[in-house]
């Protein structure tokens, strides 16, 4: 027998780890896979919040669409998130301010606002119950090295209009946040939801409105340079006058053309046990905000309807050559497990359940796509930067409105020149260059934490 399979199966037991999601599990109804040539007016690539909601705003205008994914939709990132509904963009509000100006991020603030509603009344529109909780989420501190940059971030929030409030740790306890989480910044727009639910629940109603989709269909080529275009799965094709990509973070290397503009983070989330009454009444959380914290890569938490924790982030990973890297990752999975003991000091007893992962679309510039090429038959709509929930479903009704011929202010409003990813190596030696700096400035602040504590 190989020892290296030995010791990788003791690994595996060590962590309860899926390769697949807590939120969503195989469709009794699975689509059949592509198999022969057909035609269609519109083919979308990619079954997650873009390509679903991109499918059903073509359907409401009448267009035949076929919809082809890999796997089933929802198994990318839509249905493995964390579920935070957040109005958010780019990296944190100061970057995004020193980047764009503070005319354009105004502009993105209202996105912001637009595409939070839209999620909302999406729930209302297809009939979705996806446990959404509006409860807000807030930017926390843990460390007083948060609070000047915090304390500016509200200010600048509320001269763009955004309605955040400061909060104080005297706020933060009598809302009963958890004691580790010091001050923050409160947004009361959004919260938490079940992200497998609301995948799940566009699937459904993109089937109910005749969007014809396919399951287990890779898409392995597409030509454009001829019209129609043809889209090429392992068992069959489709032609169509125009062709949505709405694959983010799983979009595969083979389509060349968007290797400088978007590349693959590895994400990793855990959940806890159910907590028992007597840990929960510890824990307060009485306002059951989202939770993120001010690092420099972030933390986040929510709590869940079934009485869990679920949390992640912190700890990405990227893989040379933008190739999807193995989700089992247990040096992550320890650095979780020591970190949920010193976040929620009121409930020492804490077990992680299960953890899983994904992965997120990143734009060099923190920045989402949604533009067609010069032929203007394909269209592309990714790199959320892990804010996908709000921007993807807006983005959908973007690119049916691109691929419809019909204005619309945002797809305006995301037009830029972008300075492209660097080529391998350089890639690499930057993403990871830059990923060393922000753990060693969180470490800083991690160290210095667990030193006052045992003090
Ligand atoms: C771990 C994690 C946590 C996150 N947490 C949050 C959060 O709390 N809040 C938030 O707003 N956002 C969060 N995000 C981001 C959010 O989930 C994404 O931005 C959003 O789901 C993107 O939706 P999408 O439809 O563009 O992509 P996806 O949902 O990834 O869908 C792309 C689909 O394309 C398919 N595909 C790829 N290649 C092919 C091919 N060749 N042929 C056919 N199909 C193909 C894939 O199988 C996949 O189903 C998180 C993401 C991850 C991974």
């Amino acid at each position: 027998m190989n020892n290296i399979g030995v010791s990788a199966v003791r690994e595996e037991h060590k962590f309860n780890y899926t390769d697949s999601s807590v939120w969503v599990s195989l469709p009794e109804n699975l689509c059949p896979a592509l198999v022969g040539d057909i035609q269609a007016d519109v083919v979308i690539v990619g079954g997650g919040f873009t390509g679903l909601h991109a499918a059903l705003a073509l359907r409401e205008a009448g267009v035949d669409v076929v919809l082809l994914e890999m796997d089933f939709c929802g198994m990318g990132a839509s249905g493995r998130n964390s579920g935070h509904l957040a109005p958010t963009m780019g990296k944190d509000l100061l970057s995004l301010v020193r980047h764009v100006g503070k005319e354009r991020a105004a502009g993105f603030m209202r996105f912001n606002d637009r595409s939070v509603r839209n999620v909302e009344e999406a729930f209302a529109r297809y009939g979705i119950d996806c446990d959404y909780e509006p409860a807000g989420n807030v930017i926390c501190g843990l460390h007083p090295r948060h609070l000047g940059p915090l304390q500016r971030t509200a200010a600048l929030a509320q001269s763009l209009g955004v309605d955040v409030s400061f909060l104080s740790e005297g706020e933060m306890r009598e809302r009963g946040l958890p004691s580790a989480f010091r001050f923050g910044v409160l947004d009361p727009r959004g919260g938490h939801l079940n992200p497998g639910k609301y995948v799940m629940g566009l699937r459904r109603a993109a089937l109910a409105a005749g969007v014809r989709i396919f399951e287990n269909s890779p898409v392995t080529q597409i030509d454009e340079s001829s019209a129609p275009v043809r889209v090429a799965t392992e068992r069959g094709s489709v032609q169509a006058d125009k062709v949505i990509i709405a694959t983010n973070g799983y979009t595969p290397v083979s389509l060349g053309r968007l290797k400088s503009k978007i590349m693959p983070i590895r994400v990793t989330l855990f959940r806890t046990a159910r907590l028992n009454p007597e840990q929960l009444e510890a824990l307060g959380w009485r306002g059951r905000e989202g939770i993120i914290t001010a690092h420099a890569a972030i933390e986040h938490y929510r709590p869940t309807p079934d009485g869990r924790i679920l949390a992640g982030s912190k700890f990405v990973r990227y893989r040379y050559g933008s190739k999807l890297a193995n989700g089992y990752q247990p040096a992550v999975f320890e650095g979780f497990t020591r970190l949920l003991k010193e976040r929620f000091p009121e409930v020492p007893d804490l077990q992680i359940e299960t953890f899983w992962g994904g992965w997120v679309g990143m734009t060099p510039d923190f920045l989402p796509l949604s533009f067609s090429n010069r032929r203007g038959n394909l269209f592309y709509g990714m790199g959320y930067n892990g804010h996908g929930i709000a921007h993807a479903t807006t983005n959908g009704r973007m690119l049916a409105d691109q691929v419809l011929g019909r204005p619309n202010e945002d797809v305006e409003l995301f037009k830029r020149r972008m300075i492209p990813l660097p080529p391998e190596p350089l890639r690499w030696l930057a993403v990871n260059g830059l990923k060393w700096y922000y753990e060693r400035m969180d470490q800083i602040v991690d160290d210095d934490l667990r030193l006052r504590r045992d003090l």
